[in-house]
């Protein structure tokens, strides 16, 4: 960048990151800093260092802490960080409240049906594996320790660790003292304050169609993250029939019903990612449990050939008010 004596720097107006992290991409945007190359390259390095502690910490593909404790066969406590305890812990908060919907212990199964970092297992072994899986059998101890009740028992973080990442790097950014940004890794995002344009930060929804990139809605978002969940794009297909990477922890089965996808809107991009996925699960009833505990949910449900969408009263009222309000 040129800087001219007595003259002020020019300020960027929009700055972009972008890289891989947890088997996706990421993109972050961040607006009209004043910040100078020095300031954004240190940016961009911390943003990177945060994604990939997450990462290496959380990954099943390779040696992390999670595969540790999935290798601790032993009912003794075994410490961990604190953003592993934190993400386990809100798991665990997520799987009551869903009905166990959300359970991180179906790592047996995510294996078994194609979608770990192994290759697929016996199918005829599942019936045994549904007796050690199960959020019952995972506590976190006083201080703070990771505790099985089976020694069998592994856990899958999937579900909630792109969400976790993002709220990671959005309270960095704002530590650094930015305001308007915009965080997003593998489609969950956290959004603040302005875009370029000086709007609210618009984001759209996938239209859950097998061609990519058309958008069924636009939201727009203000200090709140959005995560969507769907069986459009990650499946497999084993003797013509479709599996979902969404495990229904109670039938032991992946999911089969009409929800194409689920999007929830939060504070917390963790908490919007789990309920997502744990609305994929609940299917019929998500919406029921969204009403009771007023979370803002949105379906978009297979139709006779095309889609429908459905609101919680909670995401109508979320998306009336940003509509009136965003500039
Ligand atoms: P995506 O990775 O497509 O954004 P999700 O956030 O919905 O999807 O997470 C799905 C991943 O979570 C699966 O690939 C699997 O690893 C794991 N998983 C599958 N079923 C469940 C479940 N019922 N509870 C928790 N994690 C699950
Ligand atoms: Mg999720």
């Amino acid at each position: 960048m040129l800087a001219l004596a007595g003259c002020e720097a020019p300020r960027p107006r929009l700055v972009v990151f972008d890289g891989e992290t947890m088997g996706t991409t990421y993109t972050i945007k961040i607006v009209g800093t004043g910040a100078d190359d020095g300031a954004l390259r240190q940016t961009r390095q911390a943003i990177a260092t945060v994604l990939q502690g997450v990462d290496d910490l959380m990954t099943t593909y390779r040696p992390s802490e999670v595969t540790a404790f999935n290798e601790h066969r032993s009912l003794d406590p075994m410490a961990v960080s604190e953003s592993t305890r934190a993400v386990v812990e809100l798991a665990l908060d997520l799987a009551r409240a869903t009905r166990g919907a959300l359970d991180i212990t179906v790592a047996p199964l995510v294996d078994a049906y194609g979608f770990g970092a192994t290759t697929p297992g016996d199918l005829s072994a599942i019936e045994a594996l549904a007796a050690i899986i199960g959020f019952q059998n995972l506590t976190i101890n006083a201080s703070g320790a990771l505790v099985k009740r089976h020694p069998g028992l592994r856990i899958d973080l999937s579900a909630l660790a792109k969400g976790y990442g993002v709220d990671r790097v959005a309270e960095a950014l704002e530590r650094q003292g930015y305001q308007d940004f915009m965080v997003e890794v593998g489609g969950e995002v956290r959004a603040r304050g302005h875009s370029e344009s000086g709007q609210t930060w618009r984001i759209g929804i996938e239209r859950p169609d097998a061609a990519r990139g058309t958008v069924q809605r636009i939201v727009p978002l203000s200090d709140l993250s959005l995560a969507t969940s769907g069986d459009y794009r990650n499946f497999r297909l084993v003797d013509g029939r479709r599996l979902s990477h969404i495990i229904d922890p109670r039938t032991a089965r992946p999911i089969e019903h009409r929800i194409a996808s689920a999007t929830v809107i939060h504070p917390s991009c963790a908490t919007a990612d789990g309920l997502a996925t744990a609305m994929m699960v609940l299917g019929e009833e998500a919406l029921e449990l969204a009403e009771l505990n007023g979370w803002a949910v949105m379906l978009i449900i297979r139709d006779n050939g095309g889609f429908v969408e459905r609101q919680s009263t909670t995401f109508a009222q979320l998306l009336a008010s940003a509509l009136a309000t965003s500039s």
